[in-house]
């Protein structure tokens, strides 16, 4: 009788060699959101050649996923910032990369995020860009976790809603770790 070897299969799943990872949602289940949203921005934006502007690096791969179900035109831009310093905690001082200064003047603009915490990276990257007099500005982020909000902040389009845990995979990382698994973990403290 022939063994048939399923090892590949675990190491697909991301499981094998992250045993600290507890599943949240799978990749069907985020697919699902995706899928979800799309509709909704195409509904919104199917006429308004719209700038979708990634927020890196966590969203590289939600956007491309995102993308990919929009069939209109569109343009693809990316914006960098961070107040996490490689910890686990925001230091609620945000930076925005040099380098990344996409012209967005009179432009409907789709801002996409990975994951909204305390909301501070999302507001203060809605102020700077409220500053170069987009035509729109919208917020789109794949997970919401509502319960950390310190700053006040309205998200037009949430994917999912996921609890007070520090959350990695499909594009979200722990010191730049976890970022290629393909469905959402968390860590445990
Ligand atoms: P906020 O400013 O809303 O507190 O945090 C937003 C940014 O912090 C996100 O773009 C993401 O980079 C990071 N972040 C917040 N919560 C998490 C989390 O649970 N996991 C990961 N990997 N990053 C997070």
């Amino acid at each position: 009788m022939r063994c048939i070897d399923t090892t590949w299969l675990k190491v697909y799943n991301g499981t094998m060699n992250f045993p600290a990872l507890q599943l949240l949602v799978s990749r069907e289940n985020i697919q699902d959101a995706v899928k979800r949203l799309a509709g909704e921005i195409t509904r919104d934006y199917r006429d308004k050649n719209p700038v979708i502007l990634g927020v890196l690096n966590g969203s590289f791969i939600f956007v491309a996923d995102l993308v990919r179900r929009l069939d209109f035109p569109l343009e693809i831009a990316w914006v960098k910032c961070s107040s996490y310093e490689s910890g686990r905690h925001t230091t609620g001082q945000v930076k925005l990369a040099p380098g990344l200064d996409p012209d967005i003047r009179g432009r409907h603009v789709f801002v996409v995020e990975d994951i909204v915490d305390t909301g501070i990276t999302l507001a203060f990257l809605k102020a700077g860009l409220e500053k170069k007099k987009p035509a729109s500005l919208k917020l789109c982020t794949l997970a919401d976790k509502p319960s950390r909000r310190v700053a006040p902040l309205a998200l037009d389009y949430t994917g999912l809603t996921v609890p007070d845990k520090f959350v990695v995979g499909y594009g979200m990382d722990d010191g730049e770790k976890y970022r290629n698994l393909p469905d959402i973990y968390y860590l445990e403290d």
